[in-house]
């Protein structure tokens, strides 16, 4: 029989009131009470991690969660973890960095309202998470909710409080859970043959600037002063920066210069970066900044997070940010499993 780790972390899944608001309290064994389809053809093992609203999660804990994998899936088939809904995608892009040539799916669930709750998303995400990861055809890093399956890297969430809280974005979902069968869309791709590697040093010193008409470049200019080592700019549609008044562009040739990567991103919901197609981006590549493609802002800022946490050297972090270590960089239309 297959046997399946759950390890718990709290969230809205295993919220209870607290009297003042919402907080974590249920354990995974009091969420596996409440599954849609409790008849499940396999055993599932449970260990609470932490017990935390993901709003409260920290890089460190992305590491504990990845070492807690690393160590678990020798000695089983697969991994679900539950997980506050606000910081999933950023979760499920950082497990996708630090555990490398996964043979076997990790799956992050959740759910919009608790497990106790009526009416609540719980007990079916869970339900389709653990089928998910028995099923036997996925490998790696994704997010099961509301019978979307989407890879770790292409995650967000996009509604506060719809069932339907995540897309899969630049990059089709993996597939999809009807009536707890998963359909996927396309053929897996063969897993590396590689050992599983855990790389989960992390750190936290990654500055995110949105860019808004009229932003100053005073902030990138004191980032490194307040101990940032890397930036990550959300520009203008394709990656737009502004190189006229209130130019960002002597800051970020200046950052680069002193070994602080400047990566771009774009704040459209969809879409990629590519700073080759306008003025105002090529000029940005001049001074230093790094595309970074279809990359969400969230793994792009998990990536940087973890490049800092595996090298100082500015030339090692810059081709770790441009290699697609995750399939960060896949195109749109390639196979999203
Ligand atoms: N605040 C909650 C959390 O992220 C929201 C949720 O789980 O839906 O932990």
């Amino acid at each position: 029989m297959k046997k399946i780790l759950l390890l718990s972390t709290g969230g809205t899944i295993a919220s209870v009131p607290s009297g003042e608001g919402l907080a974590p309290g249920l354990t995974g064994e009091k969420l596996l009470e409440g599954l849609s389809r409790p008849d499940i053809p396999f055993e599932v093992h449970c260990r609470e991690l932490m017990n935390l609203d993901s709003s409260n999660l920290q890089p460190e804990h992305w590491s504990r969660m990845a070492e807690a994998v690393f160590s678990a899936l020798p000695l089983c088939d697969g991994v679900v973890i539950s997980h506050g809904t606000d910081t999933m995608a950023y979760t499920a892009a950082a497990l996708s960095f630090m555990l490398q040539n996964l043979n076997k799916p990790v799956i992050l669930t959740g759910s919009q309202l608790p497990m106790d709750a009526p009416e609540s998303d719980g007990p079916k995400n869970l339900s389709d998470a653990l089928a998910c990861a028995a099923d036997g055809r996925l490998h790696g890093v994704y997010i099961v909710f509301d019978g979307l399956v989407i890879r770790g890297v292409n995650a967000r969430k996009t509604d506060t409080r719809k069932r339907h809280a995540f897309e899969s974005v630049n990059a089709a979902p993996a597939g999809r859970l009807e009536k707890g069968r998963l359909f996927l869309n396309g053929e897996p791709k063969p897993p590396t043959g590689l050992p599983l590697t855990l790389n989960a040093n992390v750190s936290p010193g990654v500055l995110l600037m949105k860019l808004t008409p009229g932003a100053s470049p005073a902030l990138l200019e004191a980032a490194p002063g307040l101990g940032f080592r890397a930036v990550l700019l959300e520009a203008f549609g394709l990656g737009g920066i502004p190189g006229l008044d209130r130019s960002l562009l002597p800051s970020i040739r200046s950052l680069s210069e002193q070994g602080i990567p400047v990566a771009v991103t774009s704040q459209c919901a969809f879409g990629d970066c590519d700073l080759s197609v306008y003025d105002v981006g090529v000029q940005a590549a001049k001074a230093g900044a790094l595309c970074a493609g279809p990359m969400l802002t969230e793994t792009a800022i998990v990536k940087l997070s973890w490049i800092l946490g595996q090298t100082k050297d500015y030339r090692t972090m810059v081709r770790l940010f441009l290699e697609n270590l995750a399939g960060e960089f896949d195109k749109n239309n390639e196979n999203p499993i």
